[in-house]
């Protein structure tokens, strides 16, 4: 394997991203290296990007520049640290990008998701607009089947926060009527998939 990759990072906030080449990372105990297949274009990394998410000014959240941003990703496993288990080179994999510090509060309950202290993928650590990206834990792959990486780049993100409201929040079952709001957007479009495949009755609605 080379020793330099291309990344895009975020040099400046509210400036085009710069491509730069960078180390690629060696993994190293349960770190695995996944060579960057598919990656989403999220709205929030559009946001971060600009320094801004809402009324919230992102230098204030501490994060460190030059960074490489991207946390919906897929791909293959390119290396595999020594303790790493049930995973080898080649395999395709989805990404968990949203990382707990695993002592908090939300981090013991099982809800990692909303740590208080997050190291999240292309944000707090580079992430996937990248060659390679490093996973600090092979528990954050998910492993693909029969779906590409270009295809299942974005379902960590925007098909898990749909999936958490309507298979944990709502429990919907089937038969049961289903309203999206913003049925045609990004998340929208995964929800409407989710309800349909749990039976739900969905019925267009035309204001
Ligand atoms: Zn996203
Ligand atoms: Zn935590």
């Amino acid at each position: 394997m080379a020793d330099y990759m291309r990344a895009m990072r975020l040099v400046e906030f509210g400036k085009p991203l710069q491509l730069q080449e960078v180390p690629i990372p060696r993994p190293r105990g349960p770190e695995v290296l996944v060579k960057v297949e598919g990656a989403g274009v999220c709205h929030s990394v559009v946001h971060f990007v600009d320094g801004r998410f809402g009324r919230i000014d992102v230098k204030a959240l501490g994060l460190r520049i030059p960074v490489t941003p991207g946390h919906e990703i897929a791909g293959s496993v390119a290396a595999v640290g020594e303790g790493v288990v049930g995973f080898k080179e080649g395999d395709k994999v989805a990404v968990d990008p949203w990382i707990g510090d695993g002592t908090c509060h939300y981090c013991r309950i099982g809800e990692e998701q909303l740590c208080e202290h997050p190291i999240k993928i292309g944000e707090n650590v580079d992430g996937g607009f990248a060659e390679y990206v490093l996973i600090p834990h092979y528990r954050y792959l998910y492993r693909l089947r029969n779906l590409n990486p270009v295809e299942a780049s974005p379902l960590p993100c925007a098909g898990l926060t749909p999936y958490r409201a309507l298979v944990r929040k709502a429990q919907v079952k089937p038969s049961e009527y289903v309203v999206v709001v913003g049925a045609g957007g990004g998340l929208g479009t995964m929800a409407v998939q989710i309800a349909k495949v749990m039976g739900a009755v969905m019925t267009p609605f035309l204001p």
